[in-house]
């Protein structure tokens, strides 16, 4: 059987290369973080590498170092920007694990006491929502 193959025209390349919009919270030379646009929590977001790869069974060690390195500093501010009892780090990686996307990417939700999270690629939230809760990560990443 042959390995799953990376495809360049991926959702999130396409908001990589600025295609299709994204509500962007953070960049660097190696990564992106923006909102997830059907939130399992409020204020999940999203970090995903510059470099092509499916997900963490294929990208290379120094991508996903640089990856990590982001996905710290956003969760941090996750945590801040809404006074998060905890955050859960969480990547489903090929279709058997629940990834819908393949394009490497690292879910940041903030958590809560007593708060269930709401199911994985589930409602759309309102963008108003959305911008809302982007503009405090923003700020907390000051
Ligand atoms: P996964 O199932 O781990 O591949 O996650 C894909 C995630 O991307 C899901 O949580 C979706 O809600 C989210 N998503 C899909 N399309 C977009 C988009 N255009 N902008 C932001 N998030 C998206």
């Amino acid at each position: 059987m042959t390995a799953p193959t990376y495809d360049p025209e991926n959702i999130f390349a396409k908001i990589l290369r600025g295609e299709i919009p994204s509500e962007k919270l953070y960049e660097d030379e190696h990564s992106y973080a923006f909102m997830d646009i059907m939130p399992m929590g409020r204020g999940h977001c999203l970090v995903i590498p510059k470099t092509p790869s499916r997900n963490i069974l294929d990208i290379d060690a120094e991508s996903l170092a640089h990856l990590m390195t982001t996905v710290q500093k956003l969760a941090r501010a996750a945590k801040k920007a809404f006074g998060a009892d905890g955050v859960l780090i969480q990547s489903y990686n090929e279709p058997a694990s629940g990834q819908t996307v393949f394009h490497t990417h690292v879910h940041i939700i903030p958590r809560f006491e007593g708060v269930p999270l709401k199911p994985h690629s589930g409602k759309p939230e309102d963008m108003d929502v959305v911008k809302a809760n982007a503009e405090k990560i923003r700020a907390a990443l000051a």
